[in-house]
């Protein structure tokens, strides 16, 4: 037997069920779940923005070990009993004009592994709980050297903002001229898009968060980020006043949307300069609408690029990149608090007061 957290309804506290054990299905791996991460789509799911049905064992950024694979898939997949692997949910169609073209990330019959009932077998479809069942061909090994928790904590926020600097570079967004990236917001996919552009080398690096939060604005000095705004006591006219200041008045070169908050937007585009290009990963829920003046966007002549989900080769490049970087651990580990996946409440509590930077489920 073993743990799981089910969502079982809007708003509703997560009913901690036991399932049995079974042997994998033809395909599929049982992984003990080393680490999983909660991450903002799951408190849009829990507040019923994203239209999950339940019951469900949500949870889709998950690290664990390889406990069962059949030696068929084994030999299939290189994936052996006793590695750590990422479990990607996502399953493209490999049909459509989307992923005929590099672009499954938005395949338009998009399926997930998570999306099970968990009364039927083998119950354990999502990331909260203590064990999984999935795809084999779901699974992306971790290498011997990474830490299954470090690895765990931008598994879906640093795929996802890889991402969209993969669309920006088919746009031909060229890294080399960006001096000047202003990053909205300071979630986890802020956060490492911060630390993402430091380690390429971006000279100022600037973070905007809507209220003071003097714990993530330390990781971010941490993530090399040279100055943090908070817009509840820095004005907008400030921050622009400051980018144009380092920029001989231009504004930004690149500007990195990861807050959410549609009023973001507007400001975002003004802080670009003329030819700027804005990077919209961040808005992933519907929260409405807002004004501004697309007479910005032909004026300055700016590139919007809108980004959303990852794909196999975004969760790779991110090994690479913490393989690449092992100096950021800690500044990755200290952003970790972590329950038992039996405290699941306890935790969204936590997460809702604003308690944490980053929230882990673990096994008991
Ligand atoms: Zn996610
Ligand atoms: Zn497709």
């Amino acid at each position: 037997m073993a743990k799981a957290a089910v969502f079982t309804g809007v708003n509703e506290p997560f009913e901690i069920r036991e399932y049995e054990l079974t042997t994998p299905p033809k395909g599929y791996a049982r992984i003990s779940i080393l680490a999983s991460g909660v991450c903002g789509t799951d408190m849009h799911i829990h507040r019923g923005k994203l239209g999950i049905v339940p019951p469900k064992i949500i949870g889709h950024e998950y690290v664990g070990k390889v406990e069962e694979i059949s030696a068929e898939d084994s030999n299939k997949y290189g994936i052996s009993a006793g590695d750590n692997v990422i479990v990607n949910i996502a399953c493209p169609c490999g049909e459509c004009l989307l992923c005929k073209t590099s672009d499954d990330a938005n395949c338009i019959n998009m399926g997930v592994t998570n999306g099970g009932d968990p009364e039927e077998s083998p119950h354990f479809w999502g990331g909260y709980a203590e064990v999984n069942y999935s795809p084999v061909k779901n699974l992306i090994k971790v290498p011997k050297g990474l830490d299954p928790k470090t690895v765990s904590v931008f598994a879906c926020a640093g795929s996802t903002a890889i991402h969209a600097f993969n669309l920006g570079k088919r746009a031909n967004v060229s890294m080399e001229n960006v001096n000047v990236a202003v990053v909205q917001g300071l979630g986890p996919v802020g956060m490492f898009a911060a630390g993402y552009l430091v380690a390429m080398g971006i000279e100022h690096v600037i973070a905007i968060t809507g209220f003071v939060d003097e714990k993530r604005e330390e990781i971010a000095r941490s993530f090399g980020v040279s100055k943090v705004f908070s817009l509840d006591i820095n004005s907008l006219d400030d921050v622009i006043a400051y980018i144009k200041s380092i920029s001989d008045g231009l504004g930004a070169d690149l500007v990195f949307e990861a807050s959410g908050n549609v009023h973001a937007v507007p400001q975002g585009i003004q802080m670009l300069r003329n030819r700027g290009v804005y990077l919209v990963p961040g808005q992933y829920s519907a929260s409405g609408g807002v004004m501004f003046n697309p007479e910005l966007i032909t004026f300055k002549a700016i590139q919007i690029i809108g980004s959303s989900q990852y794909s196999v080769s975004d969760v790779i490049s991110y090994l690479e990149f913490l393989e690449e970087n092992p100096g950021l651990h800690p500044v990755i580990d200290s952003m970790i608090t972590e329950y038992p996946v039996s405290k699941v409440n306890e935790a969204f509590e936590d997460i809702k007061a604003a308690k944490n930077i980053k929230t882990i489920l673990v096994g008991e």
